[in-house]
């Protein structure tokens, strides 16, 4: 069976995690937390980060240090995972869906229509005229790695006066070349950039996750929270709730030895990528959906597209697993998933197009040329 997606531990994990092991540090204290947050500050170009246990744990910190509380509303899109849009009900807040366009990300004009158009600005902040309730901030995912319109999406956040979340759990790596934001990484030009390194991500630490943001002061504030607010170390003073999310020195440990290979991931998905699409080009009614042209992506996930191909999606599906490929549709829209149903939607369209259509296929980092040459051949 070829997997959908595996971790690729070859480097110096084993060796920094038996260090951790052997001198003993292997919960929430140790040099590698701090040393695998400084080679992310490092390589992502900010001056502080957090690392946490989860890109779940990053985005409810940043939605709370957007002052995100319990009434308000947060603008998301419908087509993510629910790890996007879960942390905003934990502060007792709403989200509100919005399309994606061909790239999967957020439709910026519709997103901009909806604030023209159903929003209008009070003295608390931009306020729903369909729910008189506030809306706090606008939350974007670079889905499956493929950097989203961040100069648009920006400019109407300051406009608006709504605070910037990017979900930037899948893009880790990825930059933009072009434009306003040219050499920033995905995360960092929002208020808050939240990223992931659970077992499928591009780079892993098991479970984990890190939070960066612009300013210095809530980053800090970020990590007081993740170590449950604790004012006194020795008189146990706790002067806010916070949180028990800050990563494990195991976990940094793992994450340490990752970063050694990131460069080396993202090249090997970008030519497995090329290799990939060269064979699916030639086959009728199936595409790659492509990347962002103004950035460095990272190329995280392949998806493919079936528009007029000659079986349906979930039959293709089950043609590959039958012939021993694993692959997978694109994640339920969050809209139409339970806890969500009767939550603000507007003119979600495209999103229910894709949905019907894409299917993602390998795009582990340890996928031999042959894998994929197998793979195309049964598509
Ligand atoms: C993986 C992921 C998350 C959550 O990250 P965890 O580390 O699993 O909590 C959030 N949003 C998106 C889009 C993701 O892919």
């Amino acid at each position: 069976m070829i997997p959908l997606s595996l971790p690729s531990l070859k480097g110096n994990e084993i060796i920094y995690a038996t260090d951790a092991i052997k001198t003993q540090w292997v919960s929430t204290s140790g040099q590698y937390v701090t040393k695998f947050e400084k080679s992310l500050m490092d390589y992502l170009k900010v001056e502080d980060a957090v690392a946490t246990q989860s890109g779940t744990a990053s985005i409810h910190l940043a939605l709370r240090l957007c002052d995100v509380l319990l009434g308000d509303e947060v603008i998301v899109p419908t087509l993510t995972f629910i790890a996007t849009v879960n942390p905003i009900k934990y502060l007792g807040a709403e989200p509100i869906f919005m399309d994606c366009d061909d790239s999967l990300n957020m439709d910026v004009n519709k997103l901009e229509s909806f604030l023209k158009e159903e929003c209008e600005l009070s003295e608390k902040g931009l306020k729903n005229k369909a729910t008189s309730k506030i809306i706090k901030a606008i939350m974007v995912v670079h889905v499956f790695g493929n950097m989203a319109k961040i100069s648009e999406i920006k400019e109407l956040a300051d406009k608006y006066n709504l605070k910037l979340i990017e979900d930037a759990t899948e893009a880790l790596g990825s930059y933009y070349t072009e434009g306003k934001y040219k050499g920033k990484y995905a995360g960092t030009v929002g208020d808050f950039g939240a990223f992931s390194f659970n077992g499928n991500k591009i780079l892993t630490t098991g479970g984990g996750g890190l939070l960066v943001g612009r300013s210095k002061e809530l980053i800090s504030k970020a990590r007081y929270l993740s170590t449950q607010a604790k004012d006194d170390e020795v008189y146990y003073i706790h002067n806010e709730i916070g949180y028990n999310y800050r990563m494990t020195n195991l976990q940094a440990a793992i994450g340490l030895a990752q970063m050694e290979s990131i460069e080396e991931f993202i090249s090997c998905k970008i030519n497995n990528y090329k290799i990939y699409k060269e064979h699916i080009d030639k086959i009728p009614g199936l595409r790659l959906l492509e990347f962002n042209k103004t950035a460095r992506n990272n190329y995280w996930f392949y998806s493919l597209i079936l528009e007029g191909y000659s079986i349906e999606r979930d039959e293709l599906l089950k043609h590959m697993q039958r012939s021993g490929v694993q692959t997978r549709p694109i994640w339920g829209l969050i809209h139409t998933q339970r806890p969500y149903k009767n939550n603000q939607t507007f003119k979600i369209e495209k999103a229910n197009y894709y949905l019907e259509r894409t299917l993602n296929i390998p795009c582990s980092t340890n996928l031999t040329n042959k894998d994929i040459l197998y793979i195309v051949s049964k598509l």
